[in-house]
């Protein structure tokens, strides 16, 4: 699993979060000897450990000369492939590996079958559906990928029967052996062009999912993206596509508000706990992961109406004198807002701004005044005059300063029936650590009230 030559030298792991660390514990069990650095310091103790085990810690720098001269060069999943360190191994011909791909060799070996999602939206929701669609079904499962363990961690231990396994397009880059038994490809959009120098390189990374397709490859596509359906075209194996407008192999009966495998109804649409079409989309690509799999209909059944949104992502927090609280700190483009902004059944005040990224809001603004169920929008943070700007022509604006002030006004705003939405369509990095510490202060200021 381990090239030899590995062995003769050194080998170096680049990014020491959760990933980096467990690449490098891995490669340590199996005897290599490892430099891991990283360019920010990393607080828990994981890297005492690390020392423990004799690797070589450096953090506030990457000695990019040592590692010109490893055997390979193991790459976290953050890590662009343009970035120096790995910039510098590829000038030197070193071979860069991603932690995903070390980790899936020994999975492999233990005979751990994979099930593998990517895409631009939807990852990490499909994945969890797999997995919980696998687990309601008594299945040995694990998560893994950036939703879950690192695929290292899952490899040190009892290798589980199936593992659901988000990709990125970073990963996939330097994913030699990369080769799942299931592969699900949600969607296609341009996105990552701050870190891509263009659509045509996002999107040939992306192809690489099929890089080793063969006859017994099962892939599960967005019958409706033509991107996909295009990226897909040529490759071997099975194919089943899902559709919410039309027929499919998993589909969404609209006309019976139903979802639907082939002929067979699984579940009534009201008995899928997550709102907008999108999730119908991400349930239906799962549900067909999961019956490749071999799980039978009423587990996928049981399993899709028990499964609860995800935090940060379209989930209800509360209900406060009849006005819904939804937090989706996580859509912090304007795709992801457009898409949390179409699931909404009942009129709603939108909680917009932050950091800006660059694109303008009016796009946003025609769609919230063509659905017509936007009441008013309040903007705040970094990106807020630029939202006022963009989008007077089209919704009733108020213009937020602190975040207890935009819920404030936001309070005032909705009426019993209505729903709030914090879907801020910017990054949180001018107010707050992350999109997580974004939601959960919604949701402690919601809950006390
Ligand atoms: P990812 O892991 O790919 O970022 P998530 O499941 O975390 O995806 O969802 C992130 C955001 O992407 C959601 O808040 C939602 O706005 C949007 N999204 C989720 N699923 C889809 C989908 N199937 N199509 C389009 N957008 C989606």
């Amino acid at each position: 699993m381990i090239p030899a030559d590995w062995k003769d030298g050194e080998v170096a792991v680049v990014g020491l979060g959760k990933s980096g660390v467990a690449a490098s514990r891995l490669l340590a069990r199996e005897g290599v000897r490892v430099y891991a650095s990283d360019t920010e310091a990393q607080s828990d103790g994981s890297l005492q450990q690390l020392k423990t085990l004799g690797v070589t810690v450096e953090t506030g720098r990457h000695d990019l000369k040592r590692i010109a001269k490893a055997r390979a060069v193991v790459a976290s999943p953050g890590v662009p492939p343009d970035a120096p360190p790995l910039a510098a191994a590829q000038k030197a011909g070193i071979p860069v590996v991603a932690e995903l791909d070390l980790g899936l060799r020994f999975l492999r070996f233990d005979g751990t079958q994979v099930i593998a999602v990517t895409g631009t939206n939807g990852k990490t929701t499909t994945t969890a559906l797999i997995g919980h669609l696998l687990r309601a079904a008594g299945y040995d499962a694990e998560l893994a990928g950036n939703i879950g363990r690192p695929v290292c961690d899952v490899a040190m231990g009892r290798a589980p029967m199936w593992v659901a396994l988000e990709v990125s397009s970073f990963q996939l880059h330097d994913a030699p052996t990369f080769d799942p038994d299931i592969g699900v490809l949600t969607n296609l959009a341009p996105d990552h062009l701050d870190r891509y120098k263009s659509v045509e390189e996002y999107y040939a990374d992306k192809a690489l999912f099929f890089r080793h397709a063969h006859a017994e490859s099962i892939w599960i596509l967005n019958g409706e993206d033509p991107e996909v359906v295009k990226l897909a075209e040529g490759a071997p194996g099975r194919r089943r596509t899902f559709a919410v407008n039309r027929r499919a192999e998993g589909w969404y009966d609209r006309a019976g508000d139903r979802l639907m495998l082939g002929e067979a109804a699984v579940i009534p649409r009201g008995d899928l706990k997550l709102l907008g079409d999108h999730n119908v989309a991400n349930a239906l690509a799962a549900a067909l992961a999961a019956a490749a799999a071999g799980v039978p209909r009423p587990a996928i059944a049981k399993g899709l109406s028990t499964f609860t949104a995800l935090k940060h992502r379209l989930e209800p927090v509360k209900e406060v004198n009849g006005v819904l609280w939804i937090n989706d700190s996580k859509a912090t483009n304007i795709a992801s807002t457009l898409v949390g902004v179409v699931a909404m059944d009942r009129p709603f005040v939108l909680l917009l701004g932050g950091r800006h990224k660059g694109e303008p809001y009016t796009r946003l603004g025609e769609a919230l005044k063509a659905g017509g169920k936007c009441r008013a929008v309040v903007a705040y943070g970094e990106a807020g005059d630029i939202v006022m700007k963009d989008l007077k022509s089209f919704v009733t604006l108020e213009r937020g300063a602190s975040f207890d002030d935009v819920m404030a006004r936001a309070r005032r705003l909705a009426q019993p029936g209505e729903v709030v939405l914090l879907s801020p369509a910017c990054s949180s990095y001018d107010m707050f650590k992350n999109y997580e510490e974004r939601g959960a202060t919604f949701r402690r200021i919601v809950e006390s009230w």
